[in-house]
């Protein structure tokens, strides 16, 4: 824990003023910041290899008293989550003189200081602490910026009126990647245009030493980058098949929507197992954050093939078009996040099905992933209390969520794999009801389509989108919706399987996705036939309720030492499993757990067990039509 000392200058008349709290946040006052004096933040970022920026800022005041915010709720991360323990060494001066400054008592956010008089300026500068557990943003090679992290802005202002002129320096030799506008680079000091502080923050900078910069499409002035930085250098000897495959984002992209609301776009990838896996949208660009070896070892590609296409997508779903109440004029505005069933669910379909469509997974591989989602979702236990409206209200918390039994206390991440059943739902219904004449596209072309604009946000309600729904293919959206989101419902929307000429069966074969996984993970996926997920060293991650590991009482930590007898590895489990289908006496797992060691009698005979699609005979694969490359000749 860090305390942050007052000086003591000016502290007597400081307690005078900050006494009164900050009322409930708005965004009624008048910026003092504008396009003609705009704040000034200068980012010294030559200290990033070893974890620290300095951010200073140049920030337009009135005498009296004056509170400026760091930025709270963070867009594209549905949270309160501004990391307020990366703000060290506060100082703030006017004229040359430090001035005392006050955190306020109830809002952390939010820092008051008394200007004096004749003084239109206060200078702020702080030490921006990178990197924390779970939250790493900067290595010797690489960094990613968001700016929310590194700066302050007049409380109560509306982010799209209170105006930035942002620089940053670079270590020596590192090259950037960021969709802010007009940059001037001199030495390894860039400067940019004044942009809204809303501009601002939607545009990352990623910068590193080893990078490539690919031109992925252009047309005319507008143009998609993939700027990759990477903390080795062979991470960067990506195949040319794959390069094209990503040249086929915008045109499927297109295909999909029909019009575009960016003007130039940065897909922008830090490969680094350090920084660990993340994507974060932006209308003209994405902050995505990959492993090492992303871009080289194809089971990545298949595993997690959509990270760009999922950001790329939200550019129009969730950036142009975004619920009425996610949508706040600041950053100190709570957001609402209960249509991230709309936002997020809708996107995880989308960002899959470009993936698809451009042959970064292979069409025909499609039912073979939906197994997977489905059979994830339907023998969650949590699910049969909690409805899926109530995962994406609480997904500032469940975001956060850690902890033993996931499944139990439901996801984040539910609202991410069911969403995707949910809209492969409405289209197979969109695709059935008009006889294969219109589809979710027919939607998204109404949703998000034409004309082109450059980046503006409308937004939406939930009436919006059944509206809009009915326009495509008249049926009842709002029950449909109200079944499968707002209420508690025992199995994920399953209808569109057989719809799409498709059955779920589970076989000894293992699901292609779930393998490719555990191989990446160093996992054991027994969740099927025992009920357990296990790390490579016997540790239990989790336990299926009402399973026989359950049954046994297996529990989450407990490590599997043996195995009727024998050492716990993989191969030794999958042997025994398999020996167990001819016998009727329990399998004997010794566990350890906190010291203690006990066995316990498994009684399961099943086999392995995976879960796959197969066809239903005689009918159309609605899946091979719906993932199929739409842009015009396969590009
Ligand atoms: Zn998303």
């Amino acid at each position: 824990m860090k305390i942050l000392r007052l000086p003591l200058l000016g502290l007597g008349l400081a307690a005078l003023c900050f006494s009164v709290l900050a009322a409930e946040p708005n965004a009624n006052a008048v910026p003092y910041a504008t396009r003609d004096n705009p704040e000034i933040l200068v980012l010294d970022a030559r200290d990033a290899p070893r974890g620290l920026m300095t951010a200073s800022m140049t920030i337009p005041v009135k005498p009296g008293p004056f509170t400026f915010v760091y930025p709270k709720w963070i867009p594209g991360e549905h949270g309160p989550t501004g990391p307020l323990n990366d703000i060290s060494q506060l100082k703030v001066s006017a004229n040359g003189q430090a001035l005392s400054w006050h955190r306020d008592q109830v809002d952390m956010y939010a820092f008051h200081v008394d200007v004096p008089a004749g003084t239109s300026k206060i200078n702020v500068q702080f030490t921006v602490l990178m990197n924390a557990p779970g939250d790493v943003m900067a290595t010797p090679n690489l960094f990613i910026l968001n700016w929310n992290r590194v700066l302050f802005y007049q409380n109560d202002t509306n982010s799209s009126e209170v105006y930035f002129k942002p620089s940053i320096i670079l270590p020596k030799g590192w090259s950037y990647g960021t969709a802010l506008p007009g940059p001037q680079q001199s030495g390894n000091r860039v400067d940019f245009a004044e942009v809204p502080l809303n501009m601002l923050v939607d545009s990352p900078l990623d910068a590193g030493i080893y990078y490539k910069h690919i031109e992925l499409w252009r047309q005319g002035d507008a143009y998609q980058m993939l700027d990759i930085f990477a903390d080795k250098p062979q991470d960067l000897d990506i195949p040319n098949s794959l390069i094209a495959e990503y040249k086929r984002m915008t045109p499927e992209a297109l295909a999909l929507y029909s019009a575009r609301h960016w003007n130039d776009y940065h897909s922008l990838l830090a490969l680094s197992n350090a920084v660990g896996f993340q994507g974060i949208e932006h209308h003209q660009s994405s902050d995505d954050r990959a492993p090492d070896n992303f871009m080289t070892k194809p089971d990545q590609q298949l595993v997690s093939g959509d990270l760009l296409t999922h950001e790329f997508s939200h550019s129009w779903n969730g950036k142009y078009r975004r619920p009425f109440d996610l949508w706040q004029p600041n950053f100190q505005i709570p957001e609402h996040t209960e249509l991230l069933w709309v936002y997020e669910g809708m996107n995880q379909y989308l960002g899959d099905l470009l993936s698809f469509r451009m042959g970064i997974r292979k069409p025909d591989q499609y039912p073979e992933y939906l197994a997977m989602l489905y059979a994830a979702m339907a023998t969650e236990p949590g699910r049969k209390t909690e409805p899926l409206i109530d995962t994406t209200t609480a997904a500032p918390y469940l975001y956060e969520a850690r902890g033993a039994y996931p499944e139990i206390r439901r996801t984040a991440g539910d609202f991410y794999t069911e969403g995707e059943l949910l809209w492969l739902d409405v289209d197979t219904i969109i695709r059935e009801k008009t006889h294969g004449e219109k589809s979710l596209d027919t939607f998204l072309h109404l949703y998000a389509g034409p004309p082109n604009t450059g980046p503006i946000t409308k937004t939406y309600t939930r009436a919006d989108i059944e509206k809009l729904l009915n326009e495509v293919a008249p049926y009842d959206w709002h029950a449909f919706f109200q079944k499968h989101v707002y209420e508690v419902a025992d199995l994920p929307p399953t209808t569109e399987l057989a719809r799409a000429g498709w059955k779920l069966v589970y076989t000894a074969e293992p699901n292609a996705f779930i393998k490719a996984g555990d191989g990446l993970d160093n996992m054991n996926n027994q969740w099927y036939s025992y009920g357990i997920k296990i790390r490579k060293d016997g540790t239990v991650t989790s336990v299926r309720e009402g399973s026989p590991a359950w049954q046994a009482g297996m529990a989450p930590g407990m490590q599997i030492k043996a195995v009727d007898g024998q050492s716990y590895s993989k191969d030794t489990l999958n042997f025994v499993l398999k020996q167990a289908e001819h016998s009727t006496t329990p399998t004997i797992f010794l566990v350890k757990q906190d010291g203690w060691y006990k066995t316990l009698d498994v009684n399961y005979h099943g086999g392995p067990r995976y879960p796959h699609l197969a066809r239903i005979p005689d009918t159309t694969d609605m899946l091979a039509k719906i993932m199929a490359p739409q842009a015009g000749n396969g590009m």
